[in-house]
């Protein structure tokens, strides 16, 4: 059975045509399927009966499963998704006044093992495939009663959620294109966001094959600090980063780069590291996004008490550089940055906090 959830509009209409059937066809069911929200082909009542029935003997609409959804108190909704083998990723929604942002995984676990992450310390799983990543974007269109038209309830998708998505190069570009098609979920490509730790060979292939709004995980103004921190350093030093960052601005459907930086007491957080930070992106466009750290169990570091944040944060604006803090969301239900831990199972024997098998926590 082909799921139908792995293609956008290329691969569907592809897929249409090996079956005999033409593009338009294609078309109402991919609308079918992403702007209504449906998984029974008997629902697509525009679509012939015979063809319906052939569709059903060949094809399904198949989300992956949640296992649990939990709202917090602010609003921040969380849901686990489980991706088969005990694995579990998790989807975020961030309900604000204007917008509401979608923060979607794009593997279970990853490989990359920043030093202050949660997934990172689960280890790599798998990457995730299509039909998962944009499934996340499907069920929670659906849970949150999205799924009639043109209700914008999700205005905004950011992959910042578990994993790193240019490592799932092909999966995510596939996804991406979805986000963005009209007949799909018809996002603008400035408010689809990837985030990556810096992987500057794909950060251009991303730039040629998909431009979308870019994060970069910054967090160390210093090659030395930076290869401790985000261990990817060590591969695409800096100085590399910053002139990947210049080139992804030539075709980028913003202006500037957003640089994501975890806030960690006594580690990157003094006067002098702001500073450097000043020196070290000056030639590239570019906002700060402040994260003060989300501590997890058995995590080293602490999170820079707030005035120290405010301090770093004047210093980035004195130099002209428009400077965020992010707003801790969720925390109570560890949906936060760098909690997202997935329940993923520990495949690689690193000691971590919250590792949990799925069937444990299944009621
Ligand atoms: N792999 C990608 C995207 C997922 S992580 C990346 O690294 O960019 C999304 C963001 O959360 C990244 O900026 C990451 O550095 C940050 N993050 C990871 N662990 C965190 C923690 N414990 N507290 C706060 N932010 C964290
Ligand atoms: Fe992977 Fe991003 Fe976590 Fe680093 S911060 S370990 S790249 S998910």
């Amino acid at each position: 059975m082909q799921n139908l959830l792995d293609f956008d509009a290329e691969g569907l209409t592809a897929w249409f045509a090996e079956q005999g059937e033409k593009p338009f066809r294609a078309k109402q069911v991919l609308r079918w399927i992403h702007r209504s929200g449906v998984a029974d082909f008997d629902a697509m009542t525009d679509i012939a009966k015979s063809l319906r029935e052939k569709l059903k003997a060949t094809a399904v609409i198949a989300p992956p499963t949640v296992v649990s959804d939990k709202v917090s108190e602010d609003g921040t909704r969380k849901f686990l998704i489980d991706v088969g083998n005990g694995n579990a990723v998790e989807t975020v929604f961030i309900p604000e006044v204007e917008r509401g942002t979608l923060c979607v995984s794009t593997q279970a676990g990853c490989a990359l093992d920043c030093a202050f992450c949660s997934t990172g310390k689960q280890g790599f799983n798998r990457n995730l495939t299509v039909a998962e990543i944009i499934g996340q974007v499907w069920l929670a269109n659906r849970a949150l009663g999205a799924v009639h038209g043109d209700e914008r309830v999700i205005s905004n998708v950011v992959l910042m959620g578990m994993g790193e998505p240019l490592a799932n190069f092909e999966n995510t570009v596939t996804a991406l294109r979805l986000m963005l098609d009209d007949n799909a979920y018809g996002l603008s490509r400035r408010r689809v966001t990837v985030s990556t730790s810096g992987l500057v060979p794909v950060m251009d292939r991303l730039r040629d094959e998909c431009p979308v709004a870019l994060a970069v995980s910054l967090h160390a103004p210093n090659d030395a600090l930076r290869d401790e921190l985000v261990p990817i350093n060590q591969k695409y030093p800096l100085v590399e980063l910053m002139a990947a960052c210049r080139r992804y601005l030539e075709k980028a459907p913003r202006d500037f780069i957003t640089f994501e930086y975890v806030m960690l007491e006594g580690v990157n957080d003094s006067d002098t590291h702001a500073r450097q930070l000043i020196s070290l992106v000056k030639t590239v466009p570019c906002k700060f996004n402040l994260i003060p750290f989300n501590p997890f169990p058995g995590s080293p570091f602490l999170r820079s008490p707030a005035e120290r944040v405010r301090r770093f944060a004047d210093i980035l604006m004195a130099a002209g550089i428009i400077t965020t803090t992010r707003k801790t969301r969720g925390d109570d239900i560890d949906a936060a940055c760098g909690q997202l831990a997935g329940q993923v199972k520990d495949k690689t024997k690193r000691t971590a906090g919250r590792v949990i098998a799925l069937k444990e926590i299944r009621p």
